[in-house]
């Protein structure tokens, strides 16, 4: 499939989404032009606020691949990722992002990306949730144990 078709795909599955219960997005990862997985948003339907279209393909991609790096795939999203969203493609080393509505249609459709964009930009202490750091110096063991280990499948 071409990149038309792949993202007509996840268009339609945004489609499918919105009669079904779920919000109105849908995603495909492809490799070579062939599907490896594709998803629509099940937020509500599955009571998982992290089950957004992306995070649900890059999940069953990697389950159905046998790896955690989906480097040689491609993302089709029927929405501009969101801030979680687009950190899963960055962790999963996805090659390229394709996506057809941006965050200006998300926010007017009632979904704030925009909102969460804006406040990564922000210090810590002026974002409007709330962050303080605790127990620093015992979090550390855990990093000075994985920086010792010799056998790790780094990522
Ligand atoms: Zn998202």
């Amino acid at each position: 499939m071409n990149r038309i078709e792949l993202m007509k795909r996840a268009i339609e599955l945004s489609e499918e989404s919105v009669r079904i219960g779920g919000g109105p997005f849908g995603a495909v990862i492809a490799r070579d032009g062939e599907i490896i997985a594709e998803a629509s948003n099940s937020v509500t339907t599955d009571h998982d606020p992290t089950a957004h279209a992306e995070v649900s393909a890059i999940r069953q991609a990697a389950g159905r691949l046998g790896t955690h790096d989906l480097s040689g795939c491609e993302i089709f999203t029927s929405c501009e990722p969101c801030p979680m969203c687009l950190g899963a493609i960055y962790w999963a080393h996805l090659d390229k992002i394709y996506y057809g509505n941006n965050r200006m249609d998300a926010a007017m459709a009632g979904f704030d990306d925009e909102f969460i964009y804006r406040e990564i930009e922000l210090d810590p202490e002026d974002r409007r949730k709330p962050m303080e750091e605790l127990m620093p110096d015992e979090a550390a063991r855990a990093f000075r144990l994985w920086i010792a280990k010799e056998d790790k499948t780094e990522y």
